[in-house]
């Protein structure tokens, strides 16, 4: 398999599987989170314009990012298999997705879905604001990001549920582990 959706909420581990796994597999892995954050410190329009929304851990509006990921999935590395990581966040997004697919003649082979509690994820994202110093993890944007997780997102599991796409794994336990049990799903 090597056309994927890797879901999960902020902090399940989504980034850090999704680049061992590219890296196994060979696939890019198309991140709209890297994509905005590097259209930032470019100083582009579209930067300026998703900054606001970032920082307040917003989701940035729909045709924004759905302009990315069609301009991303056009180019030449990702005509053999992609990882989408964070990307869609929303069922508008995943109906973009569907079509835009649709016009390119191919379809996804699996939609992975890391699942870790809230509780967790918290604490998880105050570790990594400390260590890492993203401008979006402080205390009141984390929880903003996961209210707009659970609110916007979290109805896309069963939209791909309806598809027979999702597989849901457990994101509790060490990095090779779950990289273990993704990789069962995706063989
Ligand atoms: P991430 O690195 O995936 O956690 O994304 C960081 C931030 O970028 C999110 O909190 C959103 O503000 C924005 N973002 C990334 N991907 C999307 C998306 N698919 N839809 C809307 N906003 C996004």
């Amino acid at each position: 398999m090597n056309r994927l959706i890797f879901m999960g909420p902020p902090g399940a581990g989504k980034g850090t599987q999704a680049k061992v796994i590219c890296n196994e597999i060979k696939i890019p892995q198309v991140s709209t989170g890297d994509i905005l954050r590097a259209a930032i410190q470019n100083g582009t329009e579209m930067g300026l314009k998703a900054k606001k929304f970032m920082d307040a851990g917003d989701l940035v509006p729909d045709e924004v990012v759905i302009g990315i990921i069609k301009d991303r999935l056009a180019e030449a590395d990702c005509k053999n298999g992609f990882l989408l990581d964070g990307f869609p966040r929303t069922i508008e997004q995943a109906k973009a997705l569907d079509s835009l697919l649709k016009d390119i003649g191919i379809s996804l082979h699996a939609v992975i879905n890391i699942a870790v509690p809230d509780e967790e994820l918290l604490k998880r994202l105050l570790e990594r604001a400390k260590i890492e110093g993203r401008a979006d993890d402080n205390e009141e944007t984390i929880k903003n990001r996961l209210v707009n997780y659970n609110n916007k997102t979290l109805p896309l599991l069963d939209y791909y549920k309806q598809t027979g796409l999702l597989k849901e794994i457990d994101g509790m336990g060490t990095v090779e582990k779950i990289t273990t049990l993704i990789k069962e799903v995706i063989k």
